[in-house]
Formats: C-alpha cells, structure tokens, sequence
C-alpha cells in the first residue's frame, strides 16, 4: 500500500483552553509530515484576527505548511486584497479561497460585498494577481445547496480552476459511491486539478447531524444505526468512529484515493489513529507532491 498524502484542518481557537488543545493537537499530528493544515475561516469573517494569529503562529513556531482559509464575505476588495498581502509577507503560502456564507449562516440567501470579489473564482483570480500563492477551494459531491443543478455545480468548479485553484477539497461525505460520482462529472468537464476527499471522524454524531443539515450533506441511515444509543458512551463512540472513519478512507484507496484531508475538529486521537493505520509514522517524509 503506497502511503497517502494527507492535510489537516483546524480552527481558530476562542479561548485560552481551546488554543491550549489546538497547539496539543498540532504538536502530535505535526511529525506525521502533512503535506498541508488548514485553519478556517469563521463565517462572515468573524474570526479574521483569531485566523490570521493561528497560521501566523504556525509559520513561526512549526515546519507545517499552514493554509489560511478565506471567504469574500462581508468586505471589499481592497480590505480582502490587504489580508491577502499580509499572509504573504508573514510567509504564509497557501490560500483556500472560498465565496463563504452570510453572517446569519448557510441557507442564507447569498449578497456579495458590492464593492467587494463577487465569486470565488474572482477571489482566485484576485489572490494569484497579488503573488504566486497556492491555492484551494471548495467542491461539493453532494452538490453545493445554491446551485440550480450539476452543470451549474460544475461550471462554477470549472471557473474556479480557470482562474488557477491548484486542487479542490470536498465537503465531507459518508457515501463513496457519491464521491465517484463526483469525480466523473470532473473529469468529464475536463477539468484536471486534484479533488481530495474531505473526511470527518465522528467525535459527536449530534454534531455532525447538524453541520451535515446546514451543508446538504446525507447521512446514510447506516451511519445513523451505527451510532445509535452511544450518545451516552463515549469510549464505544470513539471505537466506532474510528472503524467507520477507517472503513472510509481504506475503500477511497481501493478506488484509486492517494490524499486525503481530514476535518480534525482541533482533536488529534482519531486523525492520529487513522493515519497511522494508512501507514504514517513520525518519521516518515510525505513527499511533497502537489
Ligand atoms: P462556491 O463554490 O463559489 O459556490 C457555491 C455554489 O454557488 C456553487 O456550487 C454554484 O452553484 C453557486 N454559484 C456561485 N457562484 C455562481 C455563479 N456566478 N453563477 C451560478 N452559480 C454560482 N466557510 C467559511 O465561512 N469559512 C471557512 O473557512 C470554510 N472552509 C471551507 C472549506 C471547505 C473544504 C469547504 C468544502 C467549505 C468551506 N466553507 C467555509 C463553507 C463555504 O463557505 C460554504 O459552503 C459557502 O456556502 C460556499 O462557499 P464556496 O466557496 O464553497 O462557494
């Protein structure tokens, strides 16, 4: 089994405690060599500063690659374009780009900044014209919830990548038979950058009930039978996460998988478990291959 390659996303911690567990997590997932972490974005920027000190730290004090997510939400041009330069002049070289949701959450209906990047892609567009960032952005195997159908889906992918994303990270799903789906629509539009498969490992079945609800992502009824009754039980939560989450990842391999970006919920004991089983170790160096 090749060992894939795998990327990290946190987010910016609101207290003391949090940035205590996040800087724990970072320092147990750091030796596995990702090839990327991700910090994100709150929604309708809300977390700017709070982003922005977390990638900042991690360009300082770690040899991780950090990736400072962004949404076009809320601000100009010139306000995004100033947050663009700075993480380029504290050494931050990967952006993952995204258009984002209003303030009052997804569902929403959408209003860009009228002075600000009206789509994503123009926020693509807008960063590479500001320096030779690296850049992700967002595709949707379930289709995004705004979109009218799947040639509008994959028409805004498309432009995205037109205007130079260098891979896209999917929202997360449980079925894979949809993700393959999703990457013959890719590929028949031609379109060529990576699609790596975002994975969440369950800590709160609860939670990702509702993250799923907001984002239009199912659940199969499996999942919801595998999880059944252990809202009270977390050692057995946390055995039956890490089985489902492996079962995942191993039958993406099987279908010709090599990278994977894990939602690590700023919890390492799962994402640390599950690359240890895709054979990661400490000292083993991911190359790093786009
Ligand atoms: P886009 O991909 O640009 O567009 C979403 C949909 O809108 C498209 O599928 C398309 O159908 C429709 N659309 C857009 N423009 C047009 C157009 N011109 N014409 C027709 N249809 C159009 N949110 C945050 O707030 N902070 C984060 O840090 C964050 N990180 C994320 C990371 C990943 C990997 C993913 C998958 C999502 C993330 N999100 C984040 C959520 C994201 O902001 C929401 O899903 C948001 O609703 C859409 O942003 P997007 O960049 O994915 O949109």
């Amino acid at each position: 089994m090749t060992t894939p390659l795998v990327s990290f996303e946190f987010f910016p911690p609101k207290s003391d405690a949090m940035e205590a567990t996040l800087w724990a997590t970072v320092q147990r997932l750091a030796p596995l060599s990702p090839r990327f972490v991700s910090v994100t974005y709150g929604a309708g920027g809300t977390t700017r500063e709070r982003t922005h000190r977390t990638v900042k730290r991690m360009v300082e004090e770690t040899t991780l690659s950090p990736a400072a997510h962004l949404t076009c939400v809320g601000a100009t041009r010139d306000e995004v374009n100033e947050v663009i330069g700075g993480y380029w002049d504290v050494g931050v070289r990967h952006i993952v780009a995204l258009r984002g949701d209003m303030p009052e959450g997804p569902g929403t209906s959408y209003r860009a900044h009228p002075e600000g990047y009206q789509t994503s892609a123009e926020l693509v567009a807008g960063i590479k014209k500001i320096a030779p960032f690296e850049v992700s952005v967002s595709a949707y195997p379930e289709r995004h919830p705004d979109s009218a159908n799947w040639d509008e889906d994959i028409d805004n992918l498309a432009r995205k990548v037109d205007a130079g994303a260098d891979r896209a990270i999917t929202q997360f799903f449980f079925d894979n038979a949809l993700f393959d789906a999703y990457r013959e629509r890719v590929a028949k539009r031609g379109i060529d950058v990576p699609i790596v498969p975002g994975i969440v490992p369950i800590h709160s079945f609860a939670q990702v009930r509702r993250f799923a609800g907001m984002c239009g992502a199912s659940i199969p009824a499996t999942l919801e039978q595998r999880f059944e009754g252990l809202d009270d039980d977390p050692d057995t939560r946390r055995l039956v996460a890490a089985a489902v989450a492996a079962e995942q990842v191993f039958d993406l391999m099987k279908r010709g998988v090599d990278r994977f970006h894990f939602y690590t919920m700023n919890r390492d004991e799962l994402v640390f478990a599950l690359c240890h089983m895709l054979g990661l170790r400490a000292e083993t160096h991911v190359a790093a291959a786009a």
